[in-house]
C-alpha cells in the first residue's frame, strides 16, 4: 500500500518481452522431407500439426 504497484508490473512486463525476443520459437526439425519432432524425434508428414507420438506441438 505504500509503494506504487505499477513499478513491479512494468518490470515483469519487460522481463516477459525480453524472454519473447531471446527465446527461439520451437519448431519442427527437418529430416529428409519429413517434419521431425524435437521432443521425441518422431517423423511426420508435412501436414502434421502435432506429434502423434508424444503429443508435442510447435509453440505458436
Ligand atoms: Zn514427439
Amino acid at each position: 500500500m505504500s509503494s506504487a504497484p505499477s513499478t513491479n508490473d512494468g518490470v515483469f512486463d519487460e522481463f516477459l518481452e525480453d524472454r519473447g525476443h531471446e527465446t527461439d520459437i520451437v519448431r519442427w526439425e527437418r529430416s529428409y522431407n519429413k517434419k521431425k519432432c524435437p521432443e521425441c524425434g518422431g517423423l511426420h508428414d508435412e501436414s502434421a500439426r502435432e506429434c502423434g507420438v508424444c503429443g508435442w506441438t510447435p509453440a505458436a
